[in-house]
C-alpha cells in the first residue's frame, strides 16, 4: 500500500524474496507496474481496500506510509482476518503524536531531549523563556516531515510556536507543539522488526535530510540514504546500546499501556558526542529512502515481513548482515521541496550499470508511453558496491546518466562514512 519509491523498493524486494508472489500495489507507480498489477485505490480508501484484497484474495498486505496506519487501516485488516504488516492505530500513534511519543520515552527512561508539550500559547511561551537557546519547535501532529523548526533564539522559537497554535500552520497537526532542547551530534536510523513480543534489529541507516551537499539548504523528506554505517556496525556496541536502551524499553512501555507494537519500528536518532543514543522521533513504517537502501542489502528481510503479519514469527538467532553496501540517491524535481516543477519527460538508459537499481517515486506513465516527473521527489537510485565508496560511485554515475529537465540531486550521500574510510586509509 502506497505508491512511492520506499512502496517500489518493498514490491521488489518481495518479488527477490518470494519470486512466484503476484505482487499489487495501490496505489502504485509506474515502477511497482513492472512488477505486478496497480489497483486504482489511494492508500487511505480502507473499504476500496478491504474489497480488493477479498476480490483478488490477496495474503500478505504491506503498509508503507504513515498517514493509513494512524488512521486504523491495520486494525480494520486484521478486524477483517487480513494479515498484515504495519501497527495499530494505538500503537502509530508513537510516530502520529510527538507528545504521545515523548510520554512513552518519559517513561519508559529511553534518553530523548527534556522537552515540553503545550496546546496552549501562553505555557508555551513561558517555558521557551525559562530554557536555553538553541529551542526546537516540533507540530506534534503528522507534518510529512516539514513540522520541525530549530530556533537559534528565543524570539524564532516563540514565533514558531504562536505560528503553529495561534496562527493554524501546520493544521491540526500544528494544534499541539512539542518544544524541546537542541541535541549536538551525528544522526542515525535504526529500524526493528516486530510482532510486539520477539524483535529483530536492523543493519543501522543513514538518511539526508537536508536538499544541499555538505547538508545545507531546506528539510526534505529525504534526498539519499546509506548502509552500512560504520560507526553502527553489526554487533557494535551502539546497536546494541540502541536495541537496549531505546527499541527494547519503547516496545515493553508500548505493550504496558495495552499497544503492542507489530510492524516495523524506525528509531531516528542523535549520537552525541559521548556516543550515547538519544530519540529524536520515531516512525511506524520504513523510511523512505532508508528503504530503497536497507532492503537490497538483505535478502530474506522479506519472509520475516510475511511471518510477522501471519503469526507465530520466530526471530533469526543471528542479526541480518548487510551483504554489501548500498547508497541510494534521490533524484528530485527542480523547486523542490517547496514548489516541484512537474510534467517533465524523464529518460532512463536501459543500459545501466549492473549493480544500480532504479525506484519509482513521482513518476507517472503519459498514455503515449512517455515517463513524466509527477511529484517532487522523482526516482531513488540505488549503487551497491563492496563499500559505500563503490557503491556511492554506482549511484552518482546512474544518477548523471538518467535526464529529466531540472534534476536536482545530492552527490554527496554517504559523505561521513566515505571521509572516515578515507581519514582511516589515511591513518593506515
Ligand atoms: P524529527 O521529525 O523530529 O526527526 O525532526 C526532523 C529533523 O530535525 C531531525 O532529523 C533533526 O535533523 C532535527 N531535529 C529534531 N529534533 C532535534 C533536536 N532535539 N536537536 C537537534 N536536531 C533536531
Amino acid at each position: 500500500m502506497g505508491g512511492g519509491g520506499r512502496e517500489h523498493a518493498l514490491s521488489w524486494a518481495l518479488k527477490r524474496d518470494a519470486p512466484d508472489a503476484t505482487v499489487f500495489a495501490a496505489p502504485g507507480n509506474p515502477g511497482t507496474a513492472q512488477l505486478g498489477t496497480n489497483l486504482r485505490i489511494p492508500a487511505t480508501a480502507s473499504e476500496d481496500l478491504l474489497a480488493a484484497i477479498r476480490e483478488h484474495d490477496i495474503d500478505l498486505t504491506i503498509v508503507g506510509p504513515e498517514a493509513p496506519l494512524a488512521a486504523g487501516l491495520a486494525d480494520r485488516l486484521r478486524a477483517a482476518g487480513r494479515a498484515v504488516f504495519g501497527p495499530a492505530a494505538a500503537a502509530a500513534r508513537l510516530e502520529a503524536s510527538k507528545a504521545f511519543a515523548k510520554d512513552v520515552l518519559g517513561r519508559a527512561g529511553v534518553p530523548t531531549a527534556a522537552s515540553g508539550s503545550f496546546t496552549v500559547l501562553e505555557p508555551a511561551l513561558a517555558y521557551i523563556a525559562r530554557h536555553a537557546e538553541p529551542l526546537v519547535v516540533k507540530a506534534s501532529g503528522l507534518a510529512a516531515g516539514k513540522g520541525v523548526v530549530i530556533c537559534g533564539t528565543r524570539g524564532e522559537a516563540s514565533r514558531a510556536a504562536r505560528a503553529m497554535l495561534a496562527d493554524g500552520a501546520f493544521g491540526e497537526a500544528g494544534s499541539e507543539v512539542v518544544i524541546e532542547e537542541w541535541l549536538d551530534g551525528e544522526e542515525l536510523s535504526v529500524l526493528a522488526l516486530t510482532d510486539g513480543t520477539h524483535t529483530l534489529v536492523l543493519p543501522a541507516v543513514q538518511d539526508h535530510k537536508r536538499l544541499g551537499e555538505g547538508d545545507s539548504g531546506p528539510n526534505t523528506g529525504g534526498m539519499g540514504a546509506y548502509c552500512p554505517v560504520s560507526i553502527a556496525a553489526g554487533g557494535s556496541a551502539l546497536l546494541e546500546r540502541v536495541r537496549r536502551e531505546v527499541i527494547a524499553p519503547t516496545l515493553a512501555e508500548l505493550a504496558r499501556r495495552g499497544a503492542p507494537y507489530s510492524g516495523v519500528l524506525y528509531a531516528g536518532l542523535m549520537i552525541t558526542a559521548d556516543g550515547s543514543p538519544y530519540v529524536l522521533e520515531f516512525n511506524c513504517r520504513f523510511g523512505d529512502p532508508e528503504a530503497q537502501a536497507l532492503l537490497p542489502l538483505l535478502p530474506g528481510v522479506m519472509r520475516h515481513v510475511a511471518e510477522i503479519a501471519a503469526g507465530g514469527w520466530r526471530p533469526p538467532d543471528d542479526a541480518l548482515v548487510p551483504v554489501r553496501a548500498a547508497v541510494a540517491t534521490v533524484l528530485a524535481a527542480s523547486g523542490y521541496p517547496d514548489r516541484p516543477e512537474l510534467g517533465a519527460a524523464i529518460d532512463v538508459p536501459r543500459d545501466l550499470e549492473a549493480g544500480v537499481l532504479v525506484f519509482h517515486a513521482g513518476t507517472e506513465r503519459t498514455p503515449d508511453g512517455t515517463l513524466r516527473v509527477q511529484a517532487g521527489r522523482v526516482l531513488t537510485v540505488t549503487g551497491l558496491g563492496d563499500d559505500v565508496a563503490e557503491a556511492a560511485g554506482r549511484s552518482a554515475d546512474a544518477c548523471e546518466q538518467i535526464t529529466f529537465q531540472g534534476k536536482t540531486y545530492r552527490r554527496d550521500i554517504g559523505w561521513r562514512d566515505i571521509a572516515r574510510a578515507r581519514a582511516g586509509a589515511a591513518r593506515g
